[in-house]
């Protein structure tokens, strides 16, 4: 036996909760998915990391995991047979039950009773997490095994890092039997709708929706998304799918269709105007006496943090914002030349003093600190003046100088209608410079930068971290760059 097209297991049935058209696509036609971007690839490598760091809760467990994806018949009879022998700890361990495949991160055995324990990166248990543990305890109760309890094993958002990694301490064990057993009657009435789903003829019709995104972004939206144009009602940022959907049933597809009405938000008018006007709008005085309080000489701000799931540094938490680059443009006068300044922490050791001390250097002489949405950059600043007190003077003194340039586009003083409904840095970049900066850097954006430096620190060859790390400088420096030559523009 393998795992046949038609064999479920526990991520194909929560893929068919999110949509019945992803897990006929995905059982049928798999060659039609999305490739994996960079960002989820990491997501999936944490969750693999923390899954194999959980292992040390029970050591010297027996691994069942299949040799690939299309063969767990193997381990599902490993697992039988080191059950029927009561062993203590299994990893992996596999069950089928009428067609449907859950593997367990780890099942335990203590004074003749079973106990399961699922393994999640998250900080907080989500209803996904209830009902994936559903289907496991389904499965493996219908398969004749009897558990005395189920644990989501999870990462413990007070866990605080000191010398050394503290296992026990890191993760978090919750009992949710009760809540699963609840879900059993909607586990089985999934695992039905999934059958007969797979049974159709071909995919069944489904409209592209919030679904399209949450609870995970679904791979299949390259396929589904394709003719949605940008003009699109789909893409009106401030309403919901529900009036979006309303929209479409009226026929009207695209933003210069709509009739501008009371109801609207003026977020929306102004967006709406703009497109079928296809002109800018502007505030004009709310903007000038905005832009008149900036004046050179002046800092171009920027900063870049990852969050390891797994703390590196002592004092620090999981998943806490931990600063490893900023890029610098600095501007004495409207006719100076733009001079450019960045720091990148080197990998493996705590660098956060050395950017912090690299920062107050470069930011010693005054100027206003311009930043496009201040918020990482001032709760990173806020946290590094707590961490480190012997600068706190000094960075609450920088903190007082930064000004957030995203005020004049988020409270609509100029909206272009390049920018398509979006109010990122790129988006007002590419609207006003009339070309994409971004397009030169090999990364792209903010999740992908943090994705990125964290990998690295599981990467070994020097030259490629070297490589990698110019081409996180380039990305942020790109950012500083952008927001210097809006600045300009609207100046101007
Ligand atoms: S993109 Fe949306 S509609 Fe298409 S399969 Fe995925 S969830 Fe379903």
């Amino acid at each position: 036996m393998s795992k046949s097209k038609n064999t479920l297991s526990k991520s194909t049935l929560i893929r068919s909760i999110q949509c019945a058209k992803s897990l006929y696509l995905y059982k049928k036609n798999y060659d039609l998915r999305d490739k994996t971007n960079y960002t989820q690839q990491q997501v999936f490598d944490r969750g693999h990391r923390i899954g194999k760091l959980a292992q040390q809760l029970f050591p010297d467990g027996r691994d069942c995991s299949p040799p690939n994806p299309y063969s767990y018949d193997p381990s599902v009879t490993a697992t039988r047979l080191l059950m029927e022998r009561k062993f203590p700890v299994i990893y992996e361990a596999c069950f089928k039950y009428n067609g449907i495949l859950v593997a367990l991160d780890m099942l335990t055995f203590k004074d003749g009773k079973w106990y399961a324990h699922e393994v999640k990166s998250a900080m907080r248990i989500s209803n996904t997490y209830l009902q994936d543990a559903a289907i496991q305890y389904y499965v493996i109760t219908k398969s004749g095994i009897e558990l005395e309890d189920f644990f989501i094993v999870n990462v413990n958002a007070d866990y605080i890092f000191d010398e050394q990694l503290n296992v026990q301490q890191f993760f978090k064990s919750t009992s949710v039997l009760g809540e699963i057993k609840e879900r059993i009657p909607f586990v089985e009435t999934t695992i039905e709708k999934a059958i007969a789903t797979l049974d159709l003829p071909s995919a069944p019709e489904m409209p592209i929706g919030v679904h399209c995104t949450k609870p995970y972004p679904c791979d299949f939206q390259g396929l589904c998304w394709k003719n949605i144009e940008k003009d699109s009602v789909w893409y009106l940022p401030g309403i919901s799918m529900q009036e979006k959907n309303m929209l479409l049933e009226k026929g009207i597809e695209k933003i210069d269709q709509i009739i501008i009405t009371e109801d609207l938000n003026v977020r929306q008018k102004v967006i709406i105007q703009a497109y079928q006007q296809n002109e800018i709008y502007t505030q004009t005085e709310k903007l000038d006496e905005f832009l008149e309080d900036i004046r050179y000489p002046l800092y171009f701000f920027d900063v870049e943090a990852f969050q390891p799931a797994i703390p590196l540094f002592k004092n620090t938490k999981p998943y806490e914002r931990i600063p490893f680059l900023y890029s610098l443009h600095y501007k004495e006068s409207a006719d100076s030349e733009l001079i450019h300044v960045d720091y990148i922490s080197e990998i493996g050791a705590d660098a956060r003093e050395l950017f912090i001390q690299h920062f107050l250097k470069s930011t010693e002489k005054a100027g206003k600190i311009v930043v496009f949405n201040t918020l990482m950059e001032k709760s990173v600043l806020f946290k590094l003046a707590n961490d480190f007190p012997n600068h706190k003077n000094e960075i609450f003194e920088r903190i007082k100088r930064i000004i957030d340039f995203e005020i004049p586009f988020k409270e609509l003083f100029y909206y272009h209608p390049k920018q398509q409904g979006s109010f990122s840095l790129k988006a007002i970049g590419n609207a006003i410079l009339n070309e994409d900066e971004f397009a030169k850097s090999t990364v792209k954006a903010g999740e992908e930068a943090m994705a990125l430096y964290n990998e690295l620190f599981y990467f070994e060859d020097k030259n490629e971290i070297a490589t990698k790390l110019q081409q996180l400088k380039k990305y942020c420096q790109t950012d500083t760059f952008v927001l210097s030559k809006i600045f300009e523009k609207l100046k101007q």
